[in-house]
């Protein structure tokens, strides 16, 4: 069985990257777009066989409702806008995909979570890299006796931000800079890999205010997570340089990743007695990271299971960032028990 998504946002991720990939789904199909621009809706739904009655502006979409083909609701939208979508979205009884980062605050979380609870529908958040056969290898990798006792994780993501204008570089409709964006990549990075909650988290911010593109948001910051193994972890995002890397050190070896959470081309070292080794993963669980990202949640829905990275999780992060951020400003560890 193929459950319909409604795709929100007929942006760069959700046009340009999800569309796409309902061709490469077993459980998936699109069935609606939501866009608040009539003619690129009607152009798109008619591109994928969809009738009229698919397409939704921002103004209508609660009337979604009534559509008994979308089971599952994908909020492609700027990141202040997830919270609104994704509870407007369970109000109408429908499922939910919600891009990351889940929304711009932990209570906004809270309440994204309240929302599909209180209507039992499943909440996801598009963490792709957790379908992603490069990253699977390297969790297991991770926990693999000869990598040894995990003592430290590396992840630097990153890249340069262009128009100043730009909806990611204004503070209302990001919530942040590179930590909201590309962050999300290293935090996720820090957990998946050693597998703890960190426990406490010292964080620093470097970012030129004189650079137009830097006038609301912060380009760079780095944060250490301490983990309750005694493991660190340095993370790091900038919007000032393309970068794209995850690094675990464990005791007998390391698992290396470079690029680590691209669309595509991610490749997998292993480091064992000074010798290197590029690991090829078996596949993942679908065609492609995203493909197996969308049939999850159908599956979910289908089987009546929670998904593996729930609305728990995008709140989880979103607590970590909102300590990053805060640790930053103070300039003081924040311990996150
Ligand atoms: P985008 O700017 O390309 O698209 C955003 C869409 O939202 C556009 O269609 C735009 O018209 C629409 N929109 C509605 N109201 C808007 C408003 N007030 N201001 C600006 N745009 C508005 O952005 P994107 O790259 O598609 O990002 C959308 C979401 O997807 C973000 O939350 C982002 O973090 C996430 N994303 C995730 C990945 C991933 O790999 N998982 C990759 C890219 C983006």
């Amino acid at each position: 069985r193929k459950l319909g998504y409604a795709i929100v946002g007929l942006g760069g991720y959700g046009l340009g990257r999800i569309i796409p990939e309902f061709k490469n789904c077993a459980h998936s199909r699109l069935a609606a777009v939501v866009s608040g621009d009539p003619a690129k809706a009607k152009k798109v739904a008619a591109e994928h066989g969809l009738s009229d009655k698919a397409i939704y502006s921002y103004a209508n979409f609660d009337s979604i409702r009534d559509n008994p083909d979308v089971d599952i609701v994908y909020v492609c939208l700027p990141n202040s806008m997830h919270a609104e979508y994704t509870i407007r979205a369970a109000k109408a009884g429908k499922h939910v995909m919600c891009e990351k980062p889940m929304a711009i605050s932990v209570a906004e979380c809270e309440a994204m979570i309240a929302a599909c609870k209180a209507a039992n529908r499943k909440l996801m958040i598009g963490y792709r890299c957790h379908f992603e056969a490069t990253n699977i290898a390297a969790m297991r990798l991770a926990k693999q006796p000869d990598t040894g006792k995990i003592r430290y994780v590396r992840s630097e993501h990153g890249f340069n931000a262009g128009d100043p204008k730009a909806w990611r570089l204004k503070k209302a409709l990001a919530g942040g800079g590179s930590l909201m964006d590309m962050g999300v990549y290293s935090l996720q990075a820090a957990r998946y890999m050693t597998g703890e909650e960190p426990i406490a988290v010292t964080a620093r911010e470097s970012t030129d205010r004189t650079d137009p593109r830097f006038h609301e948001v912060e380009d760079m910051i780095e944060w250490t997570l301490e983990f309750p193994s005694g493991a660190l972890a340095g993370c790091q995002s900038m919007y000032s340089a393309n970068q794209n890397r995850i690094l675990l050190m464990g005791s007998k070896g390391r698992v290396e990743l470079e690029p680590a959470t691209r669309y595509d081309g991610n490749r997998l070292w292993t480091g064992r007695d000074g010798r290197e080794q590029e690991i090829s993963p078996p596949p993942g669980p679908g065609k492609t990271q995203f493909a197996g990202q969308l049939d999850h949640l159908s599956q979910c829905v289908i089987d009546g299971r929670e998904p593996i990275v729930s609305g728990e999780e995008g709140l989880r992060d979103l607590r970590i960032v909102e300590a990053i951020y805060r640790s930053a400003r103070e300039g003081k560890t924040i311990r996150l028990t």
